[in-house]
């Protein structure tokens, strides 16, 4: 018998499962880091435990002190679930343009929910600067996700040492998307450290700054994508000297196909960002050629999605391909 006591030993120990049409497609074996398998759905449970292990262990978050965060949603759900457990009130900013499905989510799990405009970082309106400026205004602790490396050493010391054990450290290239940049550059880390010669390959949605980064030199975004929690525009201190060797563009049209195949052909109900991982996964595997393995993550569940991703009406009215039996 294994025990896990309560909701911080839940977290992390996901599966690595191999993508069995993927594997197929591509001759290759695509293994995915099950991590919508996290108590609160995603691969943030991971950075918001070690965001706020760090915080305590600094004496910064003394019993009581408000959680305040600005976030795409699931940083917030992770926090939120960890602030009851832990006996912290959290309060989460977030742009109005996430997914309905998140924000009641949110609500659920007790935390004060504040939406705000959708602006650019630039803007003192953005809801990073309303969060920082609302923990200074309450005496919360700012946990400041971008910039905060406490995200990206949780994920060199858990996400990337977990696939280095389940793969046996037999892999030959790792995908993954940015929005804080905490999981590419941690496993990155990881894995580097254990092997140089695996591939770290940046996986970007149409709007980001990161794969015109990585190629020319300048942050630079073209296009959109309805992808949510990744694309970035700037250099966080989370990405600062994180390993990239390649960087991959995927656009929504690739994305949505790969992750309607997964639901039909694998089983796998995943959301927008799994499917630019995955896609990105198998272009990095048909550019390495058959009999080779590439690793990447699934960071969340497509149900958090229905309202977009999966609905017929939310696409046709982008022009974006619906699934057949929808
Ligand atoms: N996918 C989803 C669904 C996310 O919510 C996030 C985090 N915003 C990411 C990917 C990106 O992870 P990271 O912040 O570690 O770059």
């Amino acid at each position: 018998m294994h025990v896990r006591n309560g909701l911080v030993e839940a977290i992390g120990h996901t599966p690595l499962i191999r993508l069995e049409g993927p594997s197929k497609a591509t001759g290759c074996a695509i293994l995915g880091k099950a991590e919508f398998l996290n108590p609160g759905g995603s691969i943030k449970d991971r950075a918001a435990l070690a965001m706020i292990r760090a915080a305590q262990a600094a004496g910064t978050l003394p019993p009581g002190t408000p959680i305040v965060e600005g976030t795409a949603g699931n940083t917030g759900i992770g926090l939120a679930l960890l602030g009851n457990a832990l006996g912290y009130p959290v309060r989460i900013v977030m742009p109005e343009t996430q997914s309905r499905e998140k924000q009641d989510a949110l609500r659920l799990c007790g935390a004060d929910l504040r939406l705000v405009k959708a602006v650019p970082y630039r803007d003192p309106g953005n809801y990073v600067h309303v969060a920082r400026r609302l923990a200074e205004a309450e005496g919360g602790l700012w946990v400041n996700q971008f910039d905060n490396t406490a995200n990206r050493d949780g994920h060199r010391d858990t996400t990337g040492a977990e696939i280095l054990r389940q793969s046996g450290g037999r892999l030959d290239a790792f995908t993954c998307a940015v929005g804080t940049g905490g999981t590419l550059a941690g496993v990155g880390l990881a894995l580097k450290a254990h092997d140089p010669d695996i591939r770290v390959v940046l996986a970007d949605p149409m709007g980001s700054a990161l794969y015109a980064w990585h190629t020319t030199g300048e942050l630079k975004s073209e296009g959109s994508s309805i992808t949510e929690g990744i694309g970035q525009g700037r250099i966080t201190a989370n990405l600062e000297g994180a390993p990239i060797d390649g960087a991959v563009r995927i656009d929504d049209a690739e994305a949505l196909r790969v992750l309607f195949d997964l639901i039909r052909h694998d089983g796998l109900v995943l959301g927008g960002s799994s499917g630019i991982n995955v896609a990105a996964a198998m272009r990095v595997a048909r550019d390495l050629g058959p009999g080779h393995t590439v690793v990447t993550v699934l960071c969340d569940g497509g149900a958090r999605y229905q309202s977009k991703l999966y609905n017929p009406e939310f696409l046709k009215a982008r022009d974006l391909p619906v699934p057949d039996w929808l």
